[in-house]
């Protein structure tokens, strides 16, 4: 997406060969407007797929996640990291090992707000190793609702989490895809890698 690569490469930070700050507006300031096309975006790729219910996972998910809800007219759930959750018998669980923070969460949905009816689109704003989207593909999945697909706002697919969700057979559909962050740069799928892909 055009609009949100031109962004990156004007407010995005790189920090080092693997980690990529959008503070300025996605992950601390956020940007009422880029959003709003994120979402208007993500709707269009998943028009048609009878989705129901948009599950994203706190805190930087969110701000797209709801855009996509508005222009889909269905309910956004995000789900709740906690160091421990105890008493589970009305939740869902996973638990996710952040690379970039070091540190592992627990992960909850209340089993009230998914069901065996819904279709689920899982939205978040970074894919690295993938295991965010895995534990909220795992919650899902508990709940014994199907997942439309995965709509992520920065794939930097030079990480392996991309490949590891395609190969489960899922729909992956991500607004920018970052090839490199070496040198300082960002450098983005064009058309012609992605033919090599
Ligand atoms: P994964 O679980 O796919 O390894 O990582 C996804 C999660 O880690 C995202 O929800 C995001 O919060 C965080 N993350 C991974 N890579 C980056 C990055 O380069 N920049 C930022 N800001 N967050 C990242």
């Amino acid at each position: 997406m055009r609009l949100l690569e031109e962004k990156i490469k004007k407010d995005g930070r790189v920090l080092n060969e693997n980690v990529l700050k959008v503070d300025s507006f996605l992950n601390h300031q956020i940007d009422p407007n880029l959003m709003n096309e994120l979402g208007k975006e993500f709707s269009q790729l998943f028009a048609g797929e009878g989705i129901t219910k948009i599950v994203t996972i706190e805190s930087s998910g969110i701000a797209p996640a709801v855009m996509a809800g508005l222009y889909m007219n269905v309910p956004v759930i995000f789900a709740r990291k906690r160091k421990s959750v105890t008493l589970t018998d009305d939740l869902l669980t996973a638990s996710v090992h952040s690379f970039t923070k070091n540190e592992t969460s627990e992960l909850a949905i209340a089993k009230k707000y998914l069901n065996e009816n819904d279709k689920v689109l899982i939205i978040d704003d970074f894919l690295a190793n993938g295991q965010a989207a895995l534990a909220l593909v795992e919650m899902v999945q508990q709940a014994n609702s199907s997942v439309a697909g995965i709509g992520i706002v920065i794939e930097k697919s030079f990480q392996p989490g991309a490949q590891i969700l395609k190969e489960q057979g899922l729909r992956v559909e991500s607004l920018a895809r970052i090839a490199s962050l070496s040198n300082g740069e960002v450098t983005f799928i064009t058309e012609d890698m992605e033919e090599l892909i």
